[in-house]
């Protein structure tokens, strides 16, 4: 049978759409595209720095989004309405979803009608208007903490830790939950407050009684689980459900998993860098050995061709990338990465897939990178990180709120200053991966031409071991902190940080203690300079 995803075949299917370009679609985005806190690679920007990149600041609603084609790509349109002034903002992005495509970025900000809250935007009424610093250009309007009050003694989770949409199973047990469901569900963390009812209900239920329900677990963050029961009392589990990993999008959703396939007709998908990092020996080389670890360590059949491309991440043109952003095609500000996928749907009888047919990755270069392995200095971006985290993002992976593991979405933040693991993928996103490699070879779905991802069986040595244990050193202390901190490193250096890296305090070497009673409330960075492995320790002051 044809393939159908060689790049030819996809100029095709774009030729027998193109009599839909301009025509416009409602839509919702698919709910894993749409969780706020599950996008983007993001070194944190301020209020301040937001302000500079902004020229309009609204608060309001989303009450409208549209997809449509323009210039053989798909884009979309939210339409806000601002609550300060009698105004509607229409707002382009990049991606959406149209009919039988999808085409989706990482770090764009894709929200659905009745999202509340303030945007930072770029432009104006007559050239229209864009998010000023892609995903970070949305707050989400506070909610309210309704989890005092809540009992935990009597609610137990089955496990600790489970894979996001991994097909596992968790059993809740303790009392009260009624004894039918009716209306009740339960809900998890999606990293910018719980699903809600109308998502939850739709999660999959295989048993609930009074005593105990059963549930697939969704693509979620780590948090305590609730149960809202029939007659809306919620109760809360007494411990954390940790989330390993997520895969993308729920298998119950119209949307499914999307699948990886044999792309280019040899059982892979053929990655092409760009010349920005084909003719720098050291990007290359990055490039190969963060690879070749991914492919090692998981079986994903992702290859490097061996010649540079001119082509740079927009979707549709079909070859997949590897490059640096161009001033021309800019990243957004305070992004560092992004992953785009466009996908299509094959439908047969009432069975739908969706397969990944083309996979941009792209990096910010406007970043200073470490490209080796081992500790970056201060104010570099680890090359390697972030890249296996886009490719973490290219094997369908979600983000997790684990400290410590490869889809963890903040670069600056404690994990990439202070992570043993950040030169090759972590031990739980590795699981994940390798789920997904099993779901794409394995899936059995004999129309529109698809076949199998055939996954690399080779003899390879992991390129970077991965230390298993970090040593055990004093921490600064008290944590969260007020007037002051305590330094148990005796004649080290510390610098004081904010949450975006930027030195707001040099500690002199003989100090055992730091003044901080001038410093706002909120996290804060501090670092331990001047011995063999600097560390980076996270605090909060209150
Ligand atoms: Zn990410």
């Amino acid at each position: 049978m044809t393939l159908l995803f060689r790049p030819s075949s996809l100029a095709f299917v774009f030729c027998m759409l193109s009599f839909a370009i301009h025509a416009q679609m409602h839509h919702a985005f698919p709910p894993h595209y749409t969780l706020h806190a599950l996008h983007a690679d993001i070194l944190p920007l301020s209020p301040l720095e937001k302000q500079v990149l902004t020229d309009a600041i609204i608060e309001g609603e989303v009450v409208a989004t549209q997809s449509f084609w323009k210039n053989n790509r798909i884009a979309s349109t939210l339409t806000i309405e601002s609550y300060t002034e009698p105004s509607m903002y229409d707002v382009e992005l990049i991606g959406g979803a149209f009919e039988d495509m999808g085409a989706f970025c990482t770090g764009e900000m894709y929200l659905n009608v009745g999202a509340k809250g303030t945007f930072y935007l770029s432009g104006s009424h007559s050239e229209g208007w864009k998010p000023a610093c892609g995903v970070q250009s949305y707050e989400p309007l506070k909610r309210d903490a309704l989890t005092m009050g809540f009992n935990r003694s009597t609610v137990e989770l089955s496990t600790d830790w489970a894979a996001g949409n991994g097909m596992e199973m968790l059993t809740i047990t303790g009392t009260g939950f009624g004894a039918t469901q009716g209306s009740g569900y339960v809900t998890f963390e999606t990293g910018s407050g719980y699903y809600n009812g109308d998502a939850a209900t739709n999660f999959n239920y295989t048993d609930w009684s009074n005593t105990s329900i059963t549930i697939e677990v969704p693509q979620a963050q780590s948090n305590r689980v609730r149960v809202i029961t029939n007659d809306g009392t919620t109760l809360e589990s007494a411990d954390s459900l940790h989330i390993r990993y997520n895969l993308d999008s729920e298998p119950f959703s119209p949307y499914g998993y999307t699948h990886l396939c044999n792309n280019n007709g040899d059982g892979s998908y053929l990655f092409h860098v760009n010349e920005a990092i084909f003719n720098q020996p050291e990007r290359l080389e990055a490039v190969e050995r963060t690879l070749d670890d991914f492919v090692c360590k998981t079986g994903v059949n992702f290859q490097l061709n061996e010649t540079p491309t001119s082509l740079g991440w927009d979707l549709g043109d079909g070859q997949n990338t590897i490059s640096f952003d161009t001033p021309d095609n800019p990243l957004s500000p305070g992004t560092v990465g992004y992953c785009n996928t466009l996908w299509w749907s094959c439908i047969l009888g009432d069975v739908t897939f969706h397969v990944a047919g083309e996979i941009d990755v792209v990096l910010n270069s406007n970043f200073d990178y470490n490209y080796g392995t081992g500790y970056p200095t201060i104010g570099n971006a680890k090359f390697a990180y972030v890249l296996m985290h886009e490719l973490g993002h290219a094997m369908r992976l979600g983000h997790v709120n684990e400290w410590g593991e490869s889809m963890y979405p903040s670069v600056t933040d404690w994990p990439s200053q202070n992570w043993f693991e950040r030169d090759t993928i972590s031990t739980n996103d590795r699981l994940g991966v390798s789920q997904a490699v099993d779901i794409a070879s394995t899936f059995t779905f004999n129309a529109c031409g698809i076949s199998v991802m055939e996954p690399l069986d080779i003899d390879c040595e992991p390129v970077v071991e991965v230390a298993e244990t970090e040593t055990e050193e004093p921490a600064p202390y008290p944590n969260p902190f007020e007037d002051f901190i305590n330094l148990p490193v005796a004649g080290a250096q510390w610098a004081l940080m904010d949450i975006t890296g930027k030195v707001v305090q040099h500690v002199p070497a003989n100090r055992t203690f730091l003044a901080t009673d001038g410093l706002r409330a909120g996290c804060y960075l501090l670092r331990l300079e001047g011995i063999t492995e600097p560390r980076t320790y996270r605090l909060i002051k209150q």
